[in-house]
């Protein structure tokens, strides 16, 4: 009944209907905390609509360390009970939610030293391990010998690191998630609207009855009604609670963790690797043919819209990642880097209406308004799920529990067997193995709109560039069918291309705008102006690895 493209003509029908019809549930933010919870309420039945001020993702969800985990920091803080939850979510995503967009990784857990610290993380790791249960999809963790660790991670430094404990978590392409979920939010009715910002309020009385936004893209501004309105907007929290004038029970601060992107050629190893660092801990994530390395915490109060790492954020994470590895990881390696603001949520002592829920809170500040904050991706589900039992309560109608527990999103039906038939769909489709398990990894059973979109066009068969894996037809897809109404939305978040890629894909941007000028029906003016928007934004994500190559430069030279 519902459709769940998102394009130009959706686009434009989800306008009408924001300024024409009442909804019984409006989310602000789509983030993962606010798609998950639009997909929440939309799966209970309820009318729904979202409106995002940016792209979907645009904002924290797209620049995580991309690792659905239970927190082993949580460990040593005996919050057993947050750990279990998380890993639970895991579970599920893995087997059942989405198993073609989160697999699991492998981790090692080096060891400076022979026995006491052996002991102490094993009973960690299997504690971690047993917090699952029995029922999993993940392997149990293994102890290694350094023997063992010298075969599988010849890149740790064997004078240092004396053997190893491996264990498993999960990975997600993390923008590609949340707009899955968001997508699976239309196709249970919920209408989403992008570059729509939620502006004020609009009140009967002291109840919020819906919201003045605008269309960023015309300049219309739209009066949405809603018996209840979701506030999901992370790190812009408190800045839209001053806008509302509304009183929170919490307050919002923000912590800039960085990433940086490596080839697969700088780290010899089979596995991803974790480090405790003197204020946290540092991932080295396995990336397709590619090395995430991160992430740091400083606190930050710049531009929410756009964090930029800093040269000092890069030389620590190089300087972090070479105390165990050999050769040293070089600044003239890094091919990406990316920033993203942790929402830290501190609740407000003497608020009534506040409640701390594990690591996330949820707030009713005022009759017809409810809002959400903190947490981590992982736990996505729950959060909607949360927010959502406390917005029903405004409806004063019966509203069903939440059933995204049982809800796979748009693509997870039939992966497993259709990973059995790479094969056949290649031989048909005309496609490579290789292609076809890529895309299969993306779009799990919805491969099926891309074939058509193929079979009618062939050449969009074709790959974009000889050193990525994607394919023409998926670009034409993220305009037509994703949502994407930039070059940065098509290189930033519907594919990785943006850290993927030398220069962060800017010598692509120009193809890319040729492929999807004519889906979103652009002058030449528009395309014009949106590559040069992207390359304006790299030049300034750039800017600190710049910086530091050149100061290597002068050294060397
Ligand atoms: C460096 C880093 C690493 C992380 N790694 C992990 C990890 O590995 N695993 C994990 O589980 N978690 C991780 N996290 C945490 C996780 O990424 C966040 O908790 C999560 O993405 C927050 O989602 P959100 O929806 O609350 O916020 P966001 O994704 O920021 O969404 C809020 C949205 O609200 C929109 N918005 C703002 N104002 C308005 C308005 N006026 N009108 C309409 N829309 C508006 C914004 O544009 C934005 O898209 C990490 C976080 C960081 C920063």
């Amino acid at each position: 009944m519902f459709l769940t493209q998102l394009n130009p003509d959706q686009q434009e029908s989800a306008i009408a209907a924001l300024g024409s019809e009442s909804f019984d549930v409006l989310v602000i933010g789509g983030g993962v905390n606010g798609v998950g919870a639009a997909l929440d309420a939309a799966s209970r039945g309820l009318k729904v609509a979202l409106i995002e001020s940016q792209d979907i993702a645009a904002g924290t969800s797209s620049r995580s360390s991309k690792l659905i985990h239970g927190g082993l920091r949580y460990l040593e803080q005996y919050d057993f009970r947050l750990v279990r939850e998380a890993l639970h979510e895991r579970e599920l995503l893995v087997s059942t939610l989405c198993p073609h967009l989160v697999k699991p990784v492998g981790f090692l857990f080096p060891l400076t030293e022979k026995f006491k610290e052996r002991t102490y993380v094993g009973a960690g790791l299997a504690l971690y391990d047993a917090l699952r249960g029995f029922q999993r999809t993940l392997p149990w963790h293994k102890h290694l010998s350094q023997k063992q660790i010298n075969e599988i991670a010849p890149s740790l430094r064997p004078d240092i690191i004396m053997g190893a404990i491996k264990y498993f978590d999960a990975q997600v392409d993390d923008a590609r998630h949340t707009l899955s979920v968001a997508r699976t939010a239309a196709r249970h009715g919920a209408i989403i609207a992008t570059r729509v910002s939620a502006e004020s309020l609009i009140r009967n009385g002291k109840r919020v009855v819906g919201v003045k936004a605008k269309d960023l893209a015309s300049g219309q501004t739209i009066a949405i009604k809603a018996t209840v309105t979701v506030m999901c907007a992370g790190i812009w929290s408190d800045e839209l609670h001053t806008k509302f004038d509304l009183k929170a029970g919490y307050n919002v601060t923000m912590s800039k963790g960085v990433h940086i992107v490596l080839p697969g050629s700088a780290i010899k190893s089979d596995a991803g690797i974790i480090l405790k660092t003197p204020v946290s801990v540092l991932f080295i994530i396995p990336w397709a043919d590619k090395w995430i390395v991160g992430t740091t915490d400083t606190p930050y109060t710049g531009d929410r819209a756009q964090p930029f790492a800093s040269r000092e954020d890069v030389q620590y994470i190089l300087d972090q990642a070479n105390r165990v590895l050999t050769p040293q990881l070089k600044i003239e390696e890094i091919i990406g880097v990316y920033a993203g603001l942790r929402p830290l949520v501190a609740n407000n002592k003497s608020s009534v209406t506040t409640k701390l829920s594990r690591e996330h809170t949820v707030d009713r500040p005022a009759p017809g308004f409810v809002s959400i904050a903190g947490g981590k991706y992982t736990t996505y589900r729950i959060m909607g799920k949360d927010v959502i039992d406390l917005a029903v309560n405004e409806l004063r109608k019966i509203t069903p529990e939440s059933v995204t527990e049982k809800l796979p999103l748009i693509g997870a039906d039939g992966y497993f067997a259709l990973m059995q038939q790479i094969e056949a769909i290649s031989s048909e489709s005309g496609l490579d193995t290789d292609t076809t398990t890529h895309l299969l990894n993306r779009y799990g059973s919805m491969i099926s709109e891309i074939l058509v979109l193929i079979k009618e066009t062939p050449a969009l068969a074709k790959k974009l560039t000889a050193d990525l894996p994607y394919i023409t037809a998926e670009i034409y897809y993220a305009a037509s069918h994703e949502g994407a109404r930039t070059v940065d939305d098509v290189i930033s978040r519907r594919t990785r291309i943006a850290f993927e890629a030398p220069n962060h894909g800017v010598d692509l941007a120009d193809s890319i705008a040729q492929i999807i000028a004519p889906v979103l029906g652009w002058s030449a003016k528009e395309y014009k102006a949106s590559v040069a928007a992207y390359e304006s934004l790299v030049d300034r994500e750039l800017a600190s690895v710049n910086e530091l190559l050149n100061e290597s430069e002068k050294v060397n030279s």
